[in-house]
């Protein structure tokens, strides 16, 4: 038989934790069907900037919210969803090995960064390889660090790191760079940032941890420079073809979002990486999963003929204003 859930959340990362959190906490049945517990908070070995916490690693706090999600009698299974399909009775959802049935659904896919594609790349991961400069870059203060990317991702890494490290090879394959006219100005004054052009990594090494780069530029010639840090901003995938059909995507590949996590489609929320919304870090993506969560929760309330929780309330009574 199907099994029936008032809502499920694709994605256990921070932001479907999160959801789930706020809608297995009003007793809502709630089933989180993920492909891994954690999303890209596997990739964070030192986490420095969620508030509230002074030292954490990403495993560590997807471990904290899974307890959390579960202690509210939330379910989680492990799986890979494929399609989602209106049914008259609310909305299919079709995984490698099952098939669900949920009123409302919070998508928190997130998204995965692309590789550079160089031998080693994996062992050095966190060891000297990085690819999230706003993330990573206050690691490698008075450092010397490389840069390699494309387009507005590139320029924005060169900048954060050069307030950060001592050096920066900012290395791309064209022969001038693209994209933001004041960035790349900002880029090009900037002393400490060398322009590496027609030129790419060919390779990378180190012992436990990365200490040099092989570039090779487009005339045949190498040069091996010493670094500590090597940032990779080649973009990210996000895959939503399970449910393109249903919500409106942006030209970036993001789900448009609105206040509260509204989709294009009315029982259908999302939160995290993988929405239009900007700063794509931690502590956003959990408050953003807790709206998206609760507006699910609100909406199979509204199913059910029931308020549901208020957004905002303001009230006069007397000469009193009360806000909550
Ligand atoms: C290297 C790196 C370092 C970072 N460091 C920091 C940092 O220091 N501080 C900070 O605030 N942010 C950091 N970030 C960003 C942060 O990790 C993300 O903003 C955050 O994880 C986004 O959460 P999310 O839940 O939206 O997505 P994700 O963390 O990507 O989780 C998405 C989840 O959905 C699952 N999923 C996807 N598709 C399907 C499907 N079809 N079926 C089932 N499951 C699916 C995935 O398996 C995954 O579990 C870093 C990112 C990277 C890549």
């Amino acid at each position: 038989m199907v099994q029936e859930y008032e809502v499920i959340i694709v994605g256990a990362g921070p932001a479907g934790l999160s959801a789930g959190i706020f809608v297995a906490r009003q007793k809502a049945s709630c089933l989180i069907i993920s492909k891994d517990l954690g999303g890209q908070l596997n990739l964070i070995p030192k986490l420095e900037n969620y508030p509230g916490t002074l030292m954490s690693s990403g495993p560590l706090l997807a471990k904290t919210l899974e307890s959390q999600y579960l202690a509210f009698g939330g379910e989680m299974i492990y799986d890979t969803i494929e399609k989602i399909d209106e049914i008259e009775t609310g909305l299919r959802v079709k995984t490698n090995r099952s098939e669900y049935i949920a009123k409302a659904i919070v998508l928190a896919p997130g998204k995965v960064p692309n590789n550079l594609g160089v031998q080693n790349e994996s062992a050095f991961a966190n060891k000297g390889v990085h690819y999230c400069t706003k993330c990573d870059a206050p690691f490698y203060q008075g450092r010397v660090t490389a840069t390699v990317g494309v387009g507005g991702y590139l320029l924005e890494s060169g900048i954060l790191l050069s307030r950060m490290a001592s050096k920066v090879y900012l290395i791309y394959k064209g022969g001038a760079l693209g994209g933001d006219k004041d960035m790349i100005a900002s880029i090009e004054k900037k002393e400490n940032v060398e322009l590496v052009p027609q030129s790419s990594i060919k390779s990378i090494s180190g012992n436990n941890s990365l200490q040099s780069i092989t570039i090779l530029d487009n005339s045949g010639k190498e040069r091996t420079v010493q670094v500590d840090g090597l940032f990779i901003e080649m973009g990210s995938k996000i895959n939503l073809d399970f449910v393109k059909h249903l919500v409106k995507i942006n030209t970036k590949g993001e789900i448009e979002v609105s206040e509260g996590g509204k989709t294009a489609h009315p029982a259908i929320f999302a939160a995290g990486d993988a929405t239009s919304i900007p700063y794509k870090q931690i502590v956003a993506a959990c408050g953003d999963g807790a709206a998206a969560g609760l507006s699910a929760f609100n909406y199979i309330e509204k199913l059910k003929g029931r308020p549901g929780i208020r957004a905002d309330w303001k009230k006069t009574i007397g000469d009193s204003v009360f806000h909550y």
